[in-house]
Formats: structure tokens, C-alpha cells, sequence
């Protein structure tokens, strides 16, 4: 069979001389405690640059490197999810790692997200891929998933934990926005208009969560 690239067929698609191969499906976890417009652009930008069908959205339950420092409950975190992705083309909420019980761990997750003709891409901000080694079946993780590294201008380069790991790069705007600060300024009362996206602080405010610093 020529499996040679014809025509591209819509984002995340190729259509090959007489199959369609791999639809790429982008995979986004954090904690996301709370979403803020960094993840946003990170999802989308990714999305974008490297032609993926769709990005799942996916709120950690139990995340076991941050396991007692999380601050809102998985419902609430799912919901600011939600409302954060609301009306953004080829942006999915997926519920998948608050439902299993247990530590979260992201080989599970690409595990049940494996699909034939499914090519399965994680994005991670620089930071995140530095930490990969250390990541519960880190192996598993190399196999299961090509890696997106979002890069942010001034980031320092950010290297794969060794050989065989399958990585693309994508320069994202540098915003300087983390879910601590995000949190930080809703505790002192400050607002974070812009820094998240309005629908998703309605659900801060009807929720009235990150009111105190724990
Ligand atoms: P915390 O302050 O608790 O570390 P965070 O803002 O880094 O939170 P996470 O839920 O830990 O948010 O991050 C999820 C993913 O989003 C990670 O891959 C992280 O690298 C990436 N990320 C976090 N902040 C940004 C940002 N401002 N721009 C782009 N990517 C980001
Ligand atoms: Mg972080």
C-alpha cells in the first residue's frame, strides 16, 4: 500500500491513498488549581500548530506529586474546567482521571485513551517534561504518546528524560501565570480578571473557592 500524504483532510487527519491513519488527539492534564489562560493558550496553540483533531482537557483526581496541596475538590476544579473551555473550537472536557479512584497517574490515562488509528500526543510546558523521568512508568508514557513540548519564549530548553522519546515543540506566548498566583491574588482579594477566562471566575465567585490561603 503507497501510504504517501495526499491532501489533508480537516485538522488531525491525513487521508492516505485509500485508509485515514492516526487521528492525532491532543492529551492536556494539570491539576488545574484553578484553569487559567496560560493552560488555554497551551491547549489551543498546541491544537493548532501540530494539527490535532481535538485536546482533551483532563483535571487531574489525585495527583500524586501534588497529593495534599491541592486546594479546590476535584468536582470544583472539573467545573472551572469546563467553563473555562466552553466555546472553544476543538477544546473537551474529560472527566476520566477525577472518575478513577486512586493516585492519578497519566500512563493509566493514555492507557484508556488508546485507540487503533489513534495517535496520542501529551502536551507539557517545559517544566513538566523535566520532571518526566521521574513520572510513575515513565516507559509506558515514552511508547504510549508522542510528547508536545510547550515552550514558552525565554524558557530554558527542555530535554526529553533519554533516548527513544518521540518530542514536538510549540512556542507559546510567554504568560506569566500560574495557578499559586491565580490563587494568591483570590486570597487576598484582588482580581484576576484576564488571567482567567470570565466564565470560569463566575464559577470561582458562585463557588466562592480560593477565598483564604491554605
Ligand atoms: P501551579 O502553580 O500549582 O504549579 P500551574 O499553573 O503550573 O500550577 P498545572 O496544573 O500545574 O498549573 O499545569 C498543568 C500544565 O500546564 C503543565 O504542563 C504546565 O507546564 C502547563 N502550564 C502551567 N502554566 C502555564 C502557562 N502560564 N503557560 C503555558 N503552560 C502552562
Ligand atoms: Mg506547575
Amino acid at each position: 500500500m503507497n501510504s504517501r500524504v495526499r491532501r489533508r483532510h480537516g485538522p488531525g487527519r491525513e487521508r492516505h491513498y485509500d485508509r485515514v491513519v492516526a487521528v492525532r488527539v491532543g492529551v492536556f492534564g494539570g491539576t488545574f488549581d484553578p484553569i487559567h489562560t496560560g493552560h488555554i493558550v497551551a491547549a489551543s496553540s498546541a491544537r493548532h500548530a501540530l494539527g490535532l483533531a481535538e485536546v482533551l482537557v483532563i483535571p487531574a483526581g489525585d495527583p500524586w506529586q501534588k497529593s495534599g496541596a491541592v486546594h479546590a475538590c476535584a468536582a470544583d476544579r472539573l467545573a472551572l474546567a469546563a467553563a473555562a473551555i466552553e466555546g472553544i473550537d476543538g477544546l473537551r472536557l474529560c472527566s476520566l482521571e477525577v472518575e478513577r479512584a486512586g493516585p492519578t497517574y497519566t500512563a493509566d490515562t493514555l492507557e484508556a485513551l488508546a485507540e487503533p488509528e489513534r495517535e496520542l500526543v501529551l502536551i507539557l510546558g517545559a517544566d513538566a517534561v523535566r520532571g518526566l523521568g521521574s513520572w510513575s512508568r515513565a516507559d509506558e508514557i515514552k511508547h504510549r504518546a508522542v510528547i508536545a513540548v510547550v515552550h514558552r519564549e525565554g524558557d530554558s530548553e527542555a530535554l526529553p528524560p533519554g533516548p527513544g522519546w518521540r518530542c514536538e515543540r510549540v512556542e507559546i506566548p510567554r504568560l506569566d501565570i500560574s495557578s499559586t498566583d491565580v490563587r494568591t491574588r483570590l486570597a487576598r482579594g484582588e482580581p484576576v480578571d484576564g488571567l482567567m477566562p470570565p466564565a470560569a471566575i463566575h464559577v470561582v465567585r458562585e463557588r466562592r473557592l480560593y477565598t483564604a490561603p491554605r
